[in-house]
This record gives structure tokens, C-alpha cells and sequence, in this order.
């Protein structure tokens, strides 16, 4: 009984699970139907936001957000020119700054639904770098990797394909899921994607911030920051799933001069 409901669920993926990332183009399986998702991301974030505490610092709190409003309108502009704004339709962006001189983490929701932690702020060390941290956030959204991973954490765990559903069974292990899915289960920053989300979001983050008026170029000295903080403190998945740092600058080397003709100074 469970195997034919998996193969249904397998059957319907193949029908109609199949989505393409933007800029990269890649076929992902996306069950999770975005409606769901946005939904249960602004209940996780309002939720977040709530218990904070946000930063009292002005000027910090107005940078990020600064950076965070200029990428939204050039992904909004990105998508429009290929025609697919309808993708952006349930996005409601919000951009904060949490107080957590501990946590070296930005993330963003499903939705758009962003927060900041000031500890990741020194190795932004200024504008440039938080906008490296945005783009590639805010691509991590865009890309739905949140809703890729959650349909493979659903489909392994229930056998299913809805939020509603896997709610219905285990609140508490669905919300674990969907924390897991969106990258806030990890409090060492920016280690949770799989390889081949992190790099593609890199990639999209590279042309957003350029849309943006960040210069690309800034990118690989934000992860080389990056590599002398982590350098010992790597969990041993890590190790295996996610790329080095050596790869990761290589590759965003290999895609300035493509994020260079989005480059508006
Ligand atoms: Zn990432």
C-alpha cells in the first residue's frame, strides 16, 4: 500500500512537479505548491520577527534594508524582462535585522521574507558585502529551494505532497522540515544548502546584485572573509556536500564578466 502510494506520488512529480529555475534554467521537482509554502513562511517569519530582537541600530537596520529593496526591484526587473513576473506574484518582501552577535546567518523565506543577524555584518564589512549576502539569499527564494527541498523532505518522510497534509500527520516534524528546507536550521552561517543550490544561487546572486548597482567583483573577497572565519569550524557533512571555498570563489570568478554586462554603476 505504501509503495503504490509513493509511485502515485512519484507519477503525479513526473506529471506535474517540474519546475525551471530562473537564470540557470535547471529542472527541479517542486510539489509544494507556492500558495502553501508563502504561507507557512510568513507565519515562521512574523514568528521570528516577534521573538527578535531586532537591532536598534538605524543605520544598520536601514542599510540592510537599503540593499534588500534595491535587489527586490532588480529581480522584479530581471523577471519581468523574461517574462516571468507571475513567478514573483505571491512575494510579500520584508527585510529585518536581528540583534545575535552569535549566529553568522542571513536568510530569505519563500516569499521574500528576509532577516539579517549582526554577527554576519563584520564579515559584510560594508554595503558591497551585504549586498553579496543579499543577492545570494534572495536567489536561494527565487531558485525555490526552499519548496525543492521541502517536497523531497515530504515525499521522504509522509509520502506526500502538501503542507496540509504532512500537518495534518506531524505538525511539529513538517515545521522542522520547512526550518530545515529554508536554511534556518543550521546556525553556522550560509553552510545549509546543498552543493548544487549554494552554487547556483551564487551564480543568480552575482547578476542580481549587479542589477542592482553592486559591483560583482566584490564577491569573491566576501567568501574569502568567509573562508578565514569558518576555517575550523566546519561540521564533517559540510565537508562532503557543499563546495569548498576554493571552488566557490573559482566559480564566481568564472561568472563576473557574465554579471558585468547586467552592471549598472
Ligand atoms: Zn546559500
Amino acid at each position: 500500500m505504501i509503495r503504490k502510494v509513493i509511485s502515485l506520488v512519484v507519477v503525479a512529480t513526473i506529471l506535474h512537479g517540474c519546475a525551471t529555475v530562473p537564470v540557470t534554467g535547471r529542472k527541479q521537482l517542486s510539489l509544494v505548491s507556492s500558495d502553501e509554502i508563502n504561507a507557512m513562511a510568513s507565519q515562521q517569519y512574523s514568528e521570528v520577527i516577534k521573538k527578535g530582537p531586532l537591532s536598534t541600530n538605524v543605520e544598520q537596520t536601514e542599510m540592510v534594508r537599503r540593499v534588500g529593496v534595491k535587489i527586490q526591484k532588480a529581480v522584479e526587473q530581471y523577471m519581468a524582462s523574461k517574462g516571468s513576473s507571475a513567478q514573483l506574484a505571491g512575494f510579500k518582501w520584508e527585510f529585518n535585522l536581528i540583534q545575535d552577535d552569535k549566529t553568522v546567518n542571513a536568510w530569505c523565506m519563500p516569499g521574500g521574507k528576509v532577516a539579517f543577524y549582526t554577527a554576519i555584518l563584520p564579515i559584510c564589512k560594508d554595503e558591497l558585502g551585504v549586498a553579496v549576502v543579499m543577492g545570494h539569499e534572495v536567489a536561494h527564494a527565487i531558485a525555490n529551494h526552499g519548496a525543492e527541498r521541502m517536497s523531497q523532505g515530504l515525499l521522504a518522510e509522509f509520502g506526500l505532497s502538501t503542507i496540509s497534509g504532512a500537518m495534518g500527520q506531524n505538525p511539529s516534524l513538517t515545521q522542522q522540515i520547512f526550518m530545515q528546507a529554508v536554511g534556518m536550521g543550521t546556525n553556522v552561517g550560509m553552510l545549509k544548502f546543498s552543493r548544487s543550490h549554494e552554487s547556483e544561487a551564487d551564480h543568480m546572486g552575482l547578476i542580481f546584485m549587479a542589477m542592482a548597482g553592486y559591483d560583482p567583483a566584490s564577491a569573491p573577497t566576501f567568501w574569502e572573509r568567509m573562508a578565514t572565519l569558518s576555517g575550523g569550524q566546519q561540521p564533517p557533512e559540510f565537508m562532503s556536500t557543499h563546495p569548498s571555498h576554493e571552488t566557490r570563489i573559482s566559480d564566481l570568478k568564472g561568472w563576473i564578466p557574465e554579471a558585468m554586462q547586467y552592471y549598472k554603476k
